[in-house]
């Protein structure tokens, strides 16, 4: 392939506006089964060159992904806008600064990450040099989703260029400028031979999958995780999945009301509700609902004024598909509108919305909501509202409002959650120290800084051992005798202070 057709379908940005008209354009980028096999077998052979092994390398790749995001911030900022109306605040915080952290904090760790990690041994070791060494798995394949477009695709990417891997990555066509956006920086500034965009929706998607990868990392939702999944076993592929759920958010006890509402307000309608972290539903008792309903719509009107669609901080939905479904789900609850509820189909909007009166088999709860709809449940204990959440699905977070630590000791102790988060929404996820990932239904694996070089190497298990210790060695060898026996038994026992074996 010559390099001008490795540009797979760069474009200039006004033709990146276009092309979200124009689905018939999108179609044309795409590519034909043939030209996936042709990009994959140039990856994997420079993979098998070793070309990504060196620190340096991966280094310079790091850097020049930096100089990606910083250079070419403002068309970042314009194509978010177009997929999502993202304000532009938002869209630093979320998206720019996020990937910027993160690339800086593994270039500053890269080396002692990439050192042997030296274990203990024992007295038939003791002169052999033991130690797990990091290596890359090779190709892999990075499936994106459209709500964080940039984050979600760019920081599985710096865990795998940081542990030495080619990828191949595969954006959500459904946030259509940052996906052309991307195809059209990445050859730009990263490696041709080591690093390629493949643009397509699900048929596309399901055509790269049939392709060997040596690892596979999907953001999504859990219908097409399975889609994945299905596709991986083929070649007993390894899959990370980072997918969503009903994050709820527990209210009880003491509680500063006011601060209460701000958090959950900022927490839930960031990205307009549109986030995988974004407090899906609220617990907490009658008397606290009827506490927080006045300070939920005095902080709505403070963040986003009396009329929230005017207002430039707030997203809206991705697409007409979107939209249909959310009304239709609020359509189809029988909980009481309470605040907003109103939605405009020109402007694929819908207001902060908050329903009362939702019982647990509702429409509300039956899928994740991912949109700009607020259900609050309410039980009298908060015994029953571990219980509740331990009959659903384990969530990608749980969260806990509560000036009293016995109550979120309780919670945090008596369920299970990817991530936990007290007196706050989200937070939890933008610490690159903290593993940042599903359990159960709401996914498996973890990345973000070390978690994501962990995730994208192999941890090799290396014995280098030398000629010394035969003596002792042959204590293992045939003819087995008693005596040989008894000496292996009580040297591998758990009172003996060295094992053999
Ligand atoms: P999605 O599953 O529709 O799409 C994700 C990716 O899969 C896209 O790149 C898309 O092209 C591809 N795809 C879609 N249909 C496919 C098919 N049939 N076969 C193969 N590939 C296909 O997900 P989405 O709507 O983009 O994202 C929403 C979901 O993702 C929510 O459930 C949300 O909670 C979850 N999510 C999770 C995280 C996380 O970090 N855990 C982050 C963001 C979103």
């Amino acid at each position: 392939m010559d390099p001008q057709s490795q540009v797979l379908d760069r474009m200039d940005p006004q033709s990146q506006v276009q092309d979200r008209m124009d689905p018939q354009s999108q179609v044309q980028d795409r590519m034909d089964p043939q030209s996936q096999v042709v990009v994959l077998d140039r990856l994997r052979s420079s993979f098998r060159s070793g070309i990504t092994v060196p620190e340096q390398f991966r280094l310079t790749q790091l850097t020049k992904l930096l100089s990606l995001v910083e250079e070419n911030e403002q068309q970042i900022l314009n194509a978010l806008h177009k997929d999502l109306a993202k304000p532009k605040f938002e869209a630093i915080m979320s998206e720019v600064v996020i990937v910027t952290n993160e690339l800086h904090f593994a270039i500053s760790n890269l080396k002692s990450w990439m050192q042997p990690e030296y274990v203990s041994k024992n007295l038939a070791t003791k002169f052999d040099d033991c130690f797990v060494r990091r290596e890359p798995l090779g190709v892999v394949l990075i499936i994106g989703p459209w709500n964080y477009p940039l984050q979600l695709l760019l920081l599985p990417l710096v865990a795998a260029i940081a542990a030495g891997n080619c990828v191949v990555l595969k954006p959500s066509e459904v946030s259509a400028a940052t996906e052309s956006l991307m195809a059209e920086l990445v050859p730009r500034y990263l490696s041709q031979d080591c690093y390629a965009v493949v643009r397509g929706g699900a048929e596309e998607t399901k055509m790269l999958l049939q392709n060997r990868f040596d690892h596979i990392f999907y953001t999504g939702s859990q219908a097409v995780a399975r889609v994945v999944l299905q596709a991986a076993s083929l070649h007993l592929t390894p899959v990370t999945l980072e997918l969503g759920g009903k994050s709820p958010c527990i209210i009880f006890g003491r509680i500063d009301i006011k601060a209460a509402a701000r958090r959950l307000v900022w927490a839930k309608y960031f990205n307009l509700g549109q986030s995988c972290v974004a407090p899906d539903y609220v617990l907490c008792s009658p008397d606290t609902r009827d506490a927080l309903l006045p300070a939920l719509r005095q902080t709505l009107e403070e963040f986003y004024s009396q009329d929230p669609q005017s207002s430039p901080d707030l997203s809206r939905i991705v697409s007409p598909r979107h939209w249909t479904r959310l009304t239709e789900l609020l359509g189809r609850s029988r909980g009481k509108v309470v605040i907003g509820g109103e939605s405009h189909q020109e402007d694929q909007y819908m207001a902060p919305t908050v329903v009362v009166d939702v019982e647990e088999d509702d429409a509300l709860m039956k899928e994740e909501i991912f949109g700009p709809i607020l259900p609050i449940i309410t039980v009298e204990t908060l015994e029953e509202s571990i219980d509740f959440i331990g009959r659903q699905e384990k969530p990608l977070a749980l969260y806990v409002f509560s000036d009293e630590s016995s109550v979120v000791n309780t919670v945090l102790q008596n369920s299970s959650s990817g991530g936990f988060c007290s007196n706050d929404g989200i937070l939890h996820m933008t610490l690159p120290t903290l593993p940042f990932g599903g359990v159960g239904a709401s996914g498996y694996g973890s990345y973000h800084g070390r978690w994501g070089f962990e995730a994208l190497s192999h941890r090799r298990a290396c014995m280098l051992r030398g000629w010394a210790l035969e003596r002792l060695n042959g204590l293992r060898y045939p003819p087995y005798t008693q005596t040989r026996l008894s000496w292996l038994r009580w040297s591998t026992s758990a009172k003996s202070s060295c094992s053999l074996m």
